[in-house]
């Protein structure tokens, strides 16, 4: 940040910072200062490094210049980071194995994703192009016609070279997923399987025991095909 480009109220408050004897005091306060200016600056569309030229329109917080220098020092500490085997959004711990970064890092970005996907989604707001979107759909129809192709031909250029079209990471030999990937899709069918079972078996007890109940209270009992099929479910599980 120029010196020259600072505003006078800027400059008051740093020059009585100085003179603070609380160090930890000025420090706060030259800090906030600057974010103050910081947010003055890009409310009014200005460059936040204070260069005084208007904010490029790919970034609200710097000219062009200023952006490309913050995406090359950016790349630089990416980089540097990947050669430390450090993670390239905190720097300060490893990065996970087969991971840019770290366990925190990918957990808070995971979160912060699925976050604003739920509130595009509810909203009804494509999450591609940002377009209204009919139905229960994330995608509008035509990012979703895109995303098929998209997905499609990846998937065939994968299979023609041999790798595992749902990671495309691994080679297979031939086949369509890798071993890893097969024994997911295995495990989340089973899974899924086993929550239908588990439906299944609560909603026949639910029957049977309110069919009981009826019996107890009117001495009769309605014994149909839905009652049998019931009591069949619940009797095989208790075997
Ligand atoms: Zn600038
Ligand atoms: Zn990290
Ligand atoms: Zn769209
Ligand atoms: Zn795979």
């Amino acid at each position: 940040m120029g010196r020259s480009t600072w505003p006078t109220w800027l400059t008051e408050i740093l020059s009585a910072a100085e003179k603070d004897e609380d160090r930890d005091r000025a420090t706060f306060t030259v800090n906030s200062a600057f974010t103050r200016w910081r947010e003055e600056l890009k409310a009014a569309g200005m460059c936040t490094q204070g260069c005084g030229k208007p904010h490029y329109e790919k970034s609200s917080l710097f000219c062009e210049e200023h952006h490309m220098k913050a995406l090359f020092r950016g790349d630089r500490r990416r980089q540097r980071n990947i050669a430390n085997g450090m993670c390239t959004t905190c720097g300060t711990r490893p990065h996970d194995e087969g991971r840019r970064v770290c366990t925190p890092c990918a957990e808070r970005s995971n979160a912060r994703c699925k976050k604003r996907y739920e509130t595009l989604r509810e909203n009804k707001v494509c999450s591609q192009c940002r377009a209204a979107v009919s139905g229960r759909f994330a995608m509008c129809s035509g990012c979703r016609a895109k995303s098929r192709v998209a997905t499609t031909e990846r998937q065939h250029d994968l299979r023609d070279r041999g790798m595992c079209v749902a990671c495309g990471k691994v080679e297979t030999g031939g086949t369509r997923y890798c071993r890893a990937c097969n024994d997911r899709f295995n495990e989340q069918r089973r899974a899924a399987r086993k929550r239908d079972r588990e439906e299944e078996l609560r909603a026949a007890m639910k029957l049977v025991l309110e069919r009981e109940s009826e019996y107890f209270e009117t001495g009769v009992k309605i014994v149909d095909a839905e009652y049998l099929e019931a009591k069949e479910i619940v009797m095989k599980k208790a075997v």
